[in-house]
């Protein structure tokens, strides 16, 4: 299904604490919408949507100013920082009502904003998501690349369907947006709900910048809380592998209980104790690593039945 040209296109960008990369982001973004709208790909209409995530410098005097220079620019302001999916969804849920397409991409440009044309056209053949897929992980750290490599190893193997290598820069169609809305769950990773929606898709590939200007917004402990969000919202798999793990326990338990009793009957009970010991220290510590795994899903269970919102738009300039 081919669709017709001349359509509406909203960026979507989360910005938290962002007014180090804001001037030359809202530049090189105007430069990029203007020469699509030059070229006829995209309508008149299409917008740059700053959603300022509870930012404690400049950023949103920053968003309201650019608003006020050319309207193409818009800004979404959040009452309080919730975090970058979340202000994500916020900007989607926005820009659904007016876009007939949106692309969703960081504030520090590190994904490659030349790629944006090749979404637009996939978009145009009747993709309703495209993902945006880094190439090589050049510019990372070492440390960064192989968490990230073993985070997408460990969520495909946990049953999540997440795309390698791809993080939120994609192109979701306005039908894509509605149907992601479906989706009430407060815990939500982004990366594995939006490839649960279907419908045609495709991918392209682009190699990914380093960051311009500013610190990355995502110390390891976020990164680290994305990690287990993602694994735990999607998968139910550990707790069946500390099932597992349990039943493996019982049948080595039992075969101590044969071995430790044929040792009695020999009368050579006394020299049991370290075996004694260090099952009941391996025991201890596999227990609470159960019932850790199972608080964890038993607090994603509390959140889910109090059905908070997952976020709250104080205001929308436009
Ligand atoms: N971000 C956000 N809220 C947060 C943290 C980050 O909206 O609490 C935004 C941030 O402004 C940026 C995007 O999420 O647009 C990605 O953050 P960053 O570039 O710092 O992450 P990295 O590229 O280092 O993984
Ligand atoms: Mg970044």
């Amino acid at each position: 299904m081919e669709r017709e040209k001349d359509q509406i296109l909203y960026l979507v960008i989360p910005c938290y604490n962002e007014q180090e990369v804001l001037p030359e982001t809202s530049k090189r973004l105007l430069e990029k919408m203007t020469s699509l709208i030059d070229r006829g790909m995209i309508s008149r209409e299409s917008k740059i949507m700053f959603v300022n995530d509870g930012s404690k410098d400049r950023t949103w005097e920053m968003i309201e100013k650019l608003h006020d220079s050319n309207p193409i620019y818009l800004g979404v302001k959040l009452s309080r920082n919730r975090g970058h999916q979340n202000a994500l969804l916020g900007g989607l849920m926005t820009a659904k009502e007016y876009a007939d397409m949106v692309i969703s991409m960081d504030a520090d440009l590190q994904d490659d904003i030349d790629v944006v044309d090749q979404f637009v056209e996939k978009y145009y053949e009747g993709c309703e998501i495209v993902y945006g897929v880094r190439s090589a992980r050049d510019t990372d750290t070492f440390f960064k690349k192989y968490t990230a490599e073993g985070f997408y190893k460990i969520i495909n193997m946990m049953g999540g369907e997440v795309i390698p290598n791809h993080a939120d820069y994609r192109l979701m169609s306005r039908r894509a947006l509605e149907e992601l809305e479906n989706y009430k769950e407060v815990n939500l990773f982004l990366r594995g709900i939006v490839p649960m929606i279907g419908f045609k898709t495709d991918v392209v590939t682009y190699e990914r910048h380093k960051r311009f200007a500013g610190e990355s917004k995502y110390p390891l402990k976020k990164m680290l809380a994305l990690a287990v969000d993602g694994i735990t919202s999607l998968s139910i798999k550990p707790i069946r592998f500390i099932v597992f793990l349990g039943m493996l326990i019982f049948v080595c338990s039992i075969a101590m209980l044969i071995y430790s009793l044929v040792q009695h009957f020999l009368g050579n009970t006394s020299i049991g104790w370290t075996s004694l010991i260090v099952s009941i220290w391996a025991i201890g510590g596999l227990q609470l690593l159960a019932i850790g795994v199972i608080g964890e899903y038993i607090g994603k269970i509390y959140l889910e039945t109090k059905e908070r919102p997952k976020y709250i738009i104080e205001r929308v300039l436009r």
